[in-house]
């Protein structure tokens, strides 16, 4: 269906979904656990796991694996031995030949900045430019064993694309495509666009924060959004997030990003143990509280202006990470789902930082923009505006501003930022298209714009609005969190959970001082359950030190029991005092 066609449609559908299509777009069929008060493994998740036949029969047989195909169980073995050559240039041990060592190696103790910014510091200081960024990921360095971490850091190689990854990114993307079908619009009015959207850096990077603000707009509309970036920049000294400051050192100061899977409004006052919802978007502003249907940002923001403090008594934005499963089990690692759990407790602190102040979320956007190499003031192309002001009318009113050099409202700024920083006098000259562009649709909508604009749509202007959004967002977080299990496209458990932020903030010392070389790698603890489970599965098991010491230990403890035992035994056949005996 041609776009125009879509947008028409959509227009004379009014927008407005009925009750029916919006539990449609939530149908699931999910179980939720009841234990909502502690983030730890519950009591329910510790029986799921114990009771996996994969524990339960430990001690007779190993686990089955299930089946890979043949390419690419070809393609993990060239992949791992790729990882294990460049590994061991770092952590061969002498002492223990074919072993790697559990230290990190003398000459390169700090991994983010011998490894992952290695090499790049100098030239990045002298050209100002950003250092390589951490995820909310790659802090969760114990989600598995920080050994395997550590390893797969050293090699450098990105994580193996595996079947289960690729499925989990098309489920991510189907439920993005149905919380924000603007996006696919867009993206489909671009193939049949008579003008060549720019795809460099920059606009890719421009892009990004346009979805961005559109969920901020869909989430506050709609009840819902998905995929919602945040990110904070942690200290490398103090071990610490900025906290109501800018990001003055780029040499220290390291970005870290991640992605919240999926944001609603929900009621903030609900009858006890009622789950039955949790789900379900309960507010869509546009039909509960606007009186006709707006999607105008100045309109948006400006009620959450005036009404935050209702908002915040009645309301709350609800955070929750999806998992897809190969099954419909939960993981069956018990580290795997406490730092699920963190995972998720960082995207809550992390837009809860953005938050705090919006003229500092503003700078630290723009700071992000220039370590970027990006230039804050540069116009965005036209071709790439067009396409998203025939998709909807969020931006519409801001850019009849900025055509007509008038200021775009902020209540944080006594004035425009936007406006003052010589945005002005970059050419943005829409006239061309008049004559360029042959559809009527467009010309019909947009034939306004075609003229020469007194400012230009900047990543400043964007970031300005962000940092208006991140606020209102962020007062509204609720300490509630879940997690939403998936298989085959099928929401089939939701784990619920309180945000801890004291037990957050020892996470994010523990993994910083690990990042930046200041304390030494903490594998798993080397039980024999976990020997057997973690380790079975590590790309590392034929040549981890920790994993052949620990087993000798077990061994070893073994012999000394069987000893005991025999001892035991044969003192109590001679007579021997029992109690002198049982010196365990
Ligand atoms: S083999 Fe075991 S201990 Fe060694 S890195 Fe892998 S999971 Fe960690």
């Amino acid at each position: 269906m041609p776009y125009t066609k879509l947008y028409f449609n959509r227009l004379s559908l009014g927008l407005v979904k009925s009750s029916t299509q919006i539990n449609k777009r939530y149908k699931h069929n999910s179980t939720i656990s009841k234990d909502l008060s502690n983030f730890q493994i519950t009591k329910n998740e510790q029986d799921l796991i114990n009771n996996l036949p994969f524990f339960k029969n430990i001690e007779k047989k190993k686990p089955k694996k299930a089946k890979k195909s043949e390419t690419e169980a070809g393609e993990r073995g060239v992949y791992v031995n790729k990882k294990l050559a460049v590994v061991g240039n770092y952590f061969a041990d002498p002492e223990n030949e074919g072993y790697f060592k559990y230290t990190l190696p003398e000459s390169k103790t700090n991994p983010y900045y011998d490894v992952l910014a290695s090499g790049k510091l100098d030239k990045i200081i002298q050209s100002k430019k950003e250092l390589p960024r951490l995820s909310v990921t790659k802090l969760l360095t114990k989600r598995w064993c920080e050994l395997r971490e550590t390893y797969d850091i050293y090699s450098r190689l990105p994580i193996f694309s595996h079947n289960q990854v690729k499925v989990g990114n098309i489920i991510h993307s189907k439920l993005e495509n149905i919380s924000h079908p603007l996006e696919v619009e867009v993206e489909q009015f671009k193939k049949e666009f008579e003008l060549i959207v720019p795809t460099d850096s920059f606009h890719n990077f421009a892009n990004k924060w346009i979805d961005l603000i559109s969920k901020f707009a869909v989430l506050y509309l709609e009840g819902d959004a998905r995929e919602i970036l945040c990110h904070g920049y942690l200290n490398s000294k103090s071990d610490n997030f900025l906290k109501n400051k800018t990001a003055d050192n780029f040499s220290e100061d390291i970005l870290v990003s991640g992605i919240a899977d999926h944001l609603f409004i929900r009621r903030r006052k609900r009858p006890e143990g009622d789950d039955n919802h949790i789900l379900f978007p309960e507010i869509q502003l546009k039909s509960d509280i606007f009186d006709s249907f707006s999607s105008d940002m100045d309109t948006i923001l400006n009620y959450l202006d005036k009404n935050i403090n209702q908002l915040i008594s009645n309301l709350e934005v609800v955070i929750t990470d999806v998992k897809t499963r190969n099954s419909k089990t939960i993981p069956a690692y018990s580290s795997v789902v406490k730092y699920s759990k963190l995972q998720v407790m960082y995207y809550r602190y992390l837009l809860k930082l953005l938050s705090s102040d919006p003229k500092i979320t503003y700078h630290n956007l723009l700071k992000n923009v220039r370590y970027r190499g990006f230039d804050v003031d540069k116009p965005i192309d036209p071709a790439m505006m067009i396409p998203i002001l025939m998709s909807s009318d969020l931006f519409m009113n801001d850019c009849r501003k900025l055509r007509d050099g008038l200021t775009v409202p902020n209540n944080f700024f006594k004035t425009d930022p936007h406006s003052n920083q010589g945005t002005q006098n970059k050419a943005y000259d829409w006239s061309k298209y008049e004559n360029i562009i042959a559809d009527p649709n467009i010309q019909n909508r947009l034939s306004e714009f075609f003229v020469k604009w007194k400012q230009p749509v900047t990543l400043r202007y964007l970031a300005m609005r962000m940092s208006q959004f991140y606020y209102y967002t962020g007062k509204l977080l609720s300490n509630q969190l879940y997690i939403e299990y998936y298989f085959k496209g099928v929401n089939f458990q939701t784990t619920p959970f309180k945000y801890n932020h004291q037990l957050l903030e020892d996470e994010i010392k523990s993994s910083s001082k690990f990042w930046f070389g200041k304390r030494s790698i903490e594998p798993i603890d080397p039980s024999m359950k976990n020997l057997r489970s973690y380790c079975d599965n590590c790309d590392y098991k034929s040549v981890c030190l920790w994993k052949k010491e620990g087993f000798e230990k077990l061994n070893g403890l073994g012999k000394d029991l069987l000893n005991v035992q025999k001892h035991f035994i044969n003192g109590s056949l001679n007579g021997n005092n029992l109690g002198e005996s049982s010196l365990l």
